[in-house]
């Protein structure tokens, strides 16, 4: 399967060098990125063809189907762009900066009448994450009642501004949730909490967000990027007999002068290293087989609604409104 990758920034390039070395039958044939010499470096990771620019690089007969790794604010035209040539694509989270824009996108997949976007929820193909669902499926808990996240980073670059601590990191729990639980998120209400001195005057950090599932599930989740000491994500889900927690993968142990350091990843490049390479597998080995399993067009519309809710409540709870759930995407919890 050849690949076209748009965007080869931080992410876009791990996602060239996975596909290149980790992922079975799958190779990068062409890139592009605004900044050509970023593009030309990361290209020639994998001996592909450098486009000039990103619609080149859909409309390339080579390409079998397309990553898109570029800024969020351009995710929704190039996924479309993707659906109308009928190129499946893996398009990094969010789906899109706005509700609209998602529909828009699973509305053209509708139309098309088969899916061919996956969404990058790499959190999905975890495998502390893949247990705890496990656990949630085989009703070793009882029946769900609260569920407490954390989503620390250490820090993040100048351009994370504004709501992104909303948009592109609460987004990943808000994803989580909603597949782990099986319910649609349908209220979400952000908690003032005192800014941190260390995150730039341009972001509110940390930031609590309360939201409600559809059968009255609460979560509270706290994204915080620039907690300074290690990238560390936590999810706990109370039940009515137990709990179930995310058993986050330590890097050593150290036992030193009467006490023991665990080792924290620092970003989650090191985090969720095995996720993206099995997410990216899967998505390679579904589209082989003319299939697309993983998450969907309909749960990145999802998420960006509820994140959308979330910027928009500044203290107060705000309903998520959905539109129907196309029959497209009935029945599905993937992977
Ligand atoms: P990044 O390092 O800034 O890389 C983005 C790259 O895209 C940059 O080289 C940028 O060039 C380029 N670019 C800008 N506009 C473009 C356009 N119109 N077409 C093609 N390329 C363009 O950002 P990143 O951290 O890799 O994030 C990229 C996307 O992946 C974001 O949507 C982010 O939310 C997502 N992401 C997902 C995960 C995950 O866990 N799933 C993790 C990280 C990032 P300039 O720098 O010159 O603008």
């Amino acid at each position: 399967m050849n690949v076209g990758v748009i965007g080869t920034g931080m992410i876009g390039t791990e996602h060239v060098r996975r596909l290149t070395s980790r992922v079975a039958g799958a190779r990068v044939t062409a890139v592009f990125d605004v900044d050509t010499t970023r593009a030309v470096t990361v290209g020639a990771i994998a001996g592909a063809t450098v486009h000039r620019e990103a619609h080149d690089v859909v409309d390339d007969p080579a390409v079998d189907a397309v990553v898109i790794a570029s800024p969020g604010d351009t995710h929704a035209d190039l996924a479309l762009a993707c659906v109308a040539a009928g190129k499946p694509v893996l398009c990094e989270k969010p789906l899109a900066t706005t509700s609209g824009a998602a529909l828009k996108v699973v509305e053209a997949e509708v139309t098309y009448g088969r899916r061919l976007v996956q969404v990058g929820f790499m959190r999905r193909y975890d495998g502390g994450y893949r247990q705890v669902k496990a656990a949630l499926a085989g009703g070793r808990i009882g029946d769900p009642l609260l569920v407490h996240c954390v989503h620390r980073n250490v820090s993040v670059p100048p351009t994370f501004t504004g709501d992104m601590s909303l948009t592109d990191s609460l987004v990943h729990e808000v994803d989580a949730c909603r597949w782990l639980l099986g319910q649609e998120i349908v209220a979400a209400t952000v908690v003032d909490v005192p800014h941190s001195p260390l995150a730039s005057p341009e972001l509110r950090d940390p930031r609590l967000v309360l939201l409600e599932t559809e059968r009255g599930i609460v979560v509270d989740a706290e994204v915080f990027v620039n907690a300074r000491y290690g990238y560390d994500v936590r999810c706990e889900v109370v039940g009515t007999t137990g709990t179930v927690a995310l058993d986050a993968p330590s890097t050593g142990a150290v036992a030193l002068d009467g006490g023991r350091v665990q080792a924290l990843a620092m970003d989650w490049q090191a985090r969720f290293a095995q996720a993206y390479v099995d997410e990216l597998q899967a998505w390679a080995d579904a589209v082989r087989r003319g299939t697309a399993e993983g998450p969907s067009a309909w749960d990145g519309y999802a998420a960006t609604a509820v994140t959308e809710a979330a910027v928009a409540s500044r203290g107060t709870r705000m309903r998520v409104d959905l539109a129907e759930r196309p029959s497209l995407y009935e029945g599905q919890s993937s992977p």
